[in-house]
Order: C-alpha cells, then structure tokens, then sequence
C-alpha cells in the first residue's frame, strides 16, 4: 500500500517495539518512574497471544503471568488464553498505556540523541518517531522453523495451529515432538481427525508437560494416534508425506515411506526476527546466535538500545517465557532511569 502521509516526529523518553507481556510490563515500569513511553505494535495488544490455539489453556498459573502488580483473577488455576487476553487488556487500560496498535516498526536509525523510529500503519500510513531510548520486544511468535523439506510452502502445509473442528475426517500429520505438536495431535484426534505424529528423535521430548505426556503415549499406544518416532521428513507432497528413519548420524535412512495426508502441521517452534536486530544494529554470539546484551541491564551492544522477553535468548526461545520475561522490564526501567538522569 502507498503511504499517504507522514506524522510529525514526536519526541519520547522510551519506545517500545511490541505489546506482549514484556513490552506490556515494561512500559509500566518505566512510567512508573516518570519515563515517557510509548508503544508500538504491529498489531493488536499481545497479539501472539491472541493467535494462540483457540482453546488453550496456559501451563503457568496465573500468579505467575502478572505484570504491573495486578492481580489475575482465572476459573482455574491456569488461565485459558480469553482470560490471559482480558487481564492485560484491563492492565493496559488501568495504567493508561500509550499504545499505537497496528503500526508495524520497519526501521530503526541512530540519530543525535537517540533514535529515529520508521513504523507503517495498517492503512499504509508512515509514521516516523524520534526517542531517547529504545526497547525491542519483539517475541518470536511471527517467524515459525522451517524444515526445509521440498513442499513445505504449499497451501495445506500449516506452521501454525488454531482450531481442529476443520479438520475432522481429514488425514492429518503432525510434525514435531514437543508440547505443541502434542498439542495440536491430542485435539485433532479428540476431533476425529486421522492423526500422524513425525518426530525426529525416537522418544517424544522430555519437555512435553507431565500431564500431557500420558495421554499422547497412551494415544499412541492404542494405536489412536499413530507414531513415527525417530523419522525425518524428507518431502511434502499435495496428498502426502515422505519420511524415512532418521540414522544416528542426522542423514536419512534409503528406505522411505508415504504417509497420506489432506493437511499436515509443521509444529517445530518459532525464532526471533534476527533479520530486523541485526538492521538495529545488534551483533550476535556466533556460536548460539543469542543477540549481545547485558544481563544485567538487557542493554544491547547499541547503547541505549535494549532487548527484552524472548528476544534475549535467541534461537534458545525455551529460556524465556512470560514468567521470567515480565521481569526484564524492572531491570531496564531502573537502568534506563539512571542513564536518562545523568544526562539530564
Ligand atoms: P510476544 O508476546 O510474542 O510479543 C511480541 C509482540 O511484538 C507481538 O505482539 C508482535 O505482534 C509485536 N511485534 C513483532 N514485531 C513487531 C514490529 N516490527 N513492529 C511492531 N510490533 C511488532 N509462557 C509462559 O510463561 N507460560 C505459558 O503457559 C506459555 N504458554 C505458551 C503457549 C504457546 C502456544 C506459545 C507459543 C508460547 C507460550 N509461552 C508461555 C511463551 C510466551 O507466550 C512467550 O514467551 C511470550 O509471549 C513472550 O512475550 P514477549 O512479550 O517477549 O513476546
Ligand atoms: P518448541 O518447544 O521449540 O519445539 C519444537 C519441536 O520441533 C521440537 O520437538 C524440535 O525437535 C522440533 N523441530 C525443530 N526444528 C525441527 C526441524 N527442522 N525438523 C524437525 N523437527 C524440528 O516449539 P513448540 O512445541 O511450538 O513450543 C513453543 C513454546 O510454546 C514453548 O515455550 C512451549 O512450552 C509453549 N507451549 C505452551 C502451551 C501451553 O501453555 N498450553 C502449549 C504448547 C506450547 P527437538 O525436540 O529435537 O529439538
């Protein structure tokens, strides 16, 4: 779309890239201690959360998942995703966040006194910002793994999973051997899809929740769910899915097989947009591609520019969750204070 107009720069403390949890906490940390700030999100207010699986129901309870001192209310211990998404929209409201929604951040410039934010909003519009300082909480959520596998990118291929109601009766496989391929597989059969579990390594993922593992093994053990445990995909077809067993050394083994499949989910987790850091300007640990940054302030190696959530931990996304996330922007918020009272 063609932008149609450009707003004034308008000058800010903080910018904060994304309203997830951490953007979220951040913020009212920093407003806490009298910091400007603004958010901008490129979509709606914790957006990855809003496309979650339709029912799930988080493996952390709720106190767990609080932000900003205020209490999460659930029917349960663990609260669905609805009851996650109405607590920090009602967050957001009470702390009277500035939070543009919409607005995707395309480019950050270093300028004299900060930085010089470039954002797009949905209707085309630019919008141009200037800030003293800078946090990128950006998640993972909108960049699932590849395979790699020839196939992957036709329409019946799905990186992520909603809902299984559309896929009774369909045949179904299912790719990946931690919680959300459990996920996705108990609910696609409890739908009356034909479900095919591909793992790569032979035993399902020790980190698949305990209270999950025995009703996908004893699925599999009935024979409810089929298993290919210790398999590789080597190709997707329109009707089907190629595997062979994968051979200690990583390679495939010569003989393959075709599993039939209407659709198939490639549940294989998600990484962080290094692409959009590294035009930051952030550099990376190149042996586990973990953005550099200070543990003890979440400053990057841009001064003044800071990472938080997900983020931190780079292709390692199983560190960081809400849980020890909503924490980082304590640690900013009272870095950034220090900093932005020195210069005054
Ligand atoms: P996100 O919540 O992903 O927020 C990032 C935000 O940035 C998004 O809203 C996105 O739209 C926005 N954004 C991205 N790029 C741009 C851009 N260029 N411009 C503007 N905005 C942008 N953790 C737990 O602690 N407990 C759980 O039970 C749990 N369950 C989970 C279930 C699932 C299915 C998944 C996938 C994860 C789960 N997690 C859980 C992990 C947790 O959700 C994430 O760790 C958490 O959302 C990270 O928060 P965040 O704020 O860093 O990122
Ligand atoms: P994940 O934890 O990153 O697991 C990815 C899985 O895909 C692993 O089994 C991995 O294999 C496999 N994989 C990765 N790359 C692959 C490749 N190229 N080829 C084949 N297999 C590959 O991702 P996830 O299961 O989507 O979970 C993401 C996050 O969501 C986690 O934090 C999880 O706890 C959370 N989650 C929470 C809930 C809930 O709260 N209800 C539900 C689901 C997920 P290896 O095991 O060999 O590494």
């Amino acid at each position: 779309m063609t932008p149609t107009s450009t707003a004034e720069a308008t000058a800010w403390d903080l910018i904060i890239i994304g309203a997830g949890p951490t953007g979220l906490a951040t913020a009212i940390e920093a407003e806490k201690l009298g910091i400007s700030t603004l958010i901008i999100e490129k979509g709606c207010l914790v957006n990855s959360i809003y496309n979650y699986p339709t029912s799930m129901v988080f493996f952390t309870t709720s106190e767990r998942l609080e932000i900003g001192d205020i209490p999460m209310t659930a029917a349960s211990a663990k609260p669905t995703r609805l009851e996650a998404m109405a607590y920090y929209r009602k967050v957001a409201q009470h702390y009277k966040l500035n939070v543009h929604q919409y607005e995707r951040v395309d480019r950050i410039l270093p300028a004299t006194a900060g930085f010089t934010v470039h954002a797009t909003h949905a209707s085309g519009r630019s919008a141009r910002y200037s800030t003293r300082k800078l946090v990128i909480a950006t998640g993972y959520y909108d960049l699932p793994n590849r395979l790699g596998a020839p196939g992957e990118e036709q329409p019946h291929v799905h990186h992520y999973f909603k809902e299984a109601h559309p896929f009774a009766g369909s045949r179904v496989v299912v790719i990946g051997g931690k919680n959300s391929a459990a996920d996705a597989a108990l609910e696609l059969f409890r739908h009356g899809a034909q479900v095919t579990l591909v793992y790569r390594r032979p035993q399902l993922s020790p980190s698949v929740k305990y209270w999950v593992r025995p009703d996908i093994e004893n699925r599999i053990k009935a024979g409810e769910i089929a298993a290919r445990l210790g398999y590789q995909v080597l190709e997707i077809e329109p009707e089907a899915v190629r595997i062979a067993r994968a051979a200690e050394d990583g390679s495939a083994a010569p003989e393959t097989e075709l599993l039939p499949a209407d659709f198939v989910f490639a549940l294989i987790g998600y990484h962080p947009d290094f692409d959009f850091l590294e035009a930051a300007g952030v550099r990376f640990h190149p042996d586990n591609q973990r953005p550099i940054c200070d543990p003890k302030s979440f400053e990057s190696n841009v001064p003044g520019l800071y990472l938080a959530g997900v983020v931190v931990g780079g292709r390692q996304t199983g560190e960081i969750f809400i849980e020890n996330g909503r924490f980082h922007g304590q640690v900013i918020a009272a870095h950034l204070h220090q900093q932005l009272k020195a210069k005054g």
